[in-house]
């Protein structure tokens, strides 16, 4: 029998689409109040109205997630706007695949400041209400490439497997004071974000790759993630690793 989140007050970044769009749909039909955050104001827009049809009082915040000011600005808005923000989903991510040889190091720089330093500033903003109420719950997005490392693969392995061992530092700290966190590690998902591979030879191989199984799609992942924050506070579900049952690494 699941728990309802009615009452329970969430933030859902890289909402815009993919598994955060999904995310934040979930955790509103499960009774959540869902603020939404991401840069294409528009999509955000179109995902407020279904989301204000499922009762979830959305609130949108259009902002750069790589920018650590803005990553802080979001979780006070939202406690702002609902009085307290209960479950933060640190989901907003890029992945830029290419060999280190041959690697734009701009682009490699903004996908670490944004799944990592982002990651950071945003959860680092949500502590301080949560540790006065003592009751929170952090979710933070990783990957199985936070698990195994893979050629042309290596800073976006270095940003997923930083996001788990932060994870579970953070979950060392804060557990005292009755902050869960949670670490979702999927393996191939359906979305957009292959599309922003910019190393066509890479992009090529990992799209014949994941053509070839039964991909996870957003909802799987968005199900698990409900299925985290609605346990008794009593259970906290550190780490989930989930694969396509056809992915083998
Ligand atoms: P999508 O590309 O569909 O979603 C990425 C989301 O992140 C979008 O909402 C995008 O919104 C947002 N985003 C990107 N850049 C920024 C930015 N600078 N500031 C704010 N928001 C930003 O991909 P997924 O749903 O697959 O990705 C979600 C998370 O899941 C990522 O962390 C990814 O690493 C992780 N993941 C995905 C897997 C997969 O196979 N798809 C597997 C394992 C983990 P916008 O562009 O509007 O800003």
């Amino acid at each position: 029998m699941t728990n309802r989140l009615d009452g329970r007050i969430a933030l859902v970044t890289g909402a815009s689409s993919g598994i955060g769009e999904a995310t934040a749909l979930e955790l509103a039909r499960q009774g959540a109040r869902v603020a939404v955050a991401a840069r294409r104001r528009e999509r955000l827009d179109a995902l407020a109205k279904q989301l204000d049809g499922l009762g979830a009082e959305p609130l949108v915040l259009t902002a750069d997630l790589a920018d650590e000011a803005a990553a802080q600005r979001i979780v006070k808005e939202a406690e702002a706007y609902y009085g307290r923000l209960d479950i933060l989903v640190n989901n907003a991510g890029v992945m830029y695949l290419e060999p280190v040889a041959e690697a734009d190091l701009g682009r490699w720089r903004h996908m670490l400041e944004l799944n990592v330093l982002g990651l950071i500033a945003s959860t680092q903003a949500a502590l301080a209400g949560m540790r006065a109420r003592r009751d929170g719950h952090i979710v933070n997005i990783a990957s199985t490439a936070g698990r195994v490392a893979n050629p042309n693969a290596a800073a976006y392995s270095a940003t997923k497997f930083g996001v788990v061992a932060f994870s579970e530092a953070l979950r060392r700290e804060v557990y005292k004071d009755n902050i869960r966190v949670s670490v979702i590690e999927p393996g191939v998902v359906e979305t957009e974000l292959r599309e922003h591979i910019g190393h066509a030879a890479t992009k090529d191989a990992l799209n014949a790759w994941a053509d070839s199984m039964r991909q996870l799609q957003s909802q799987d992942v968005a199900e698990t993630i409900a299925f985290c924050v609605s346990r008794p506070s009593h259970v906290n579900i550190n780490e989930v690793l989930m694969r396509p049952t056809d992915q083998e690494r």
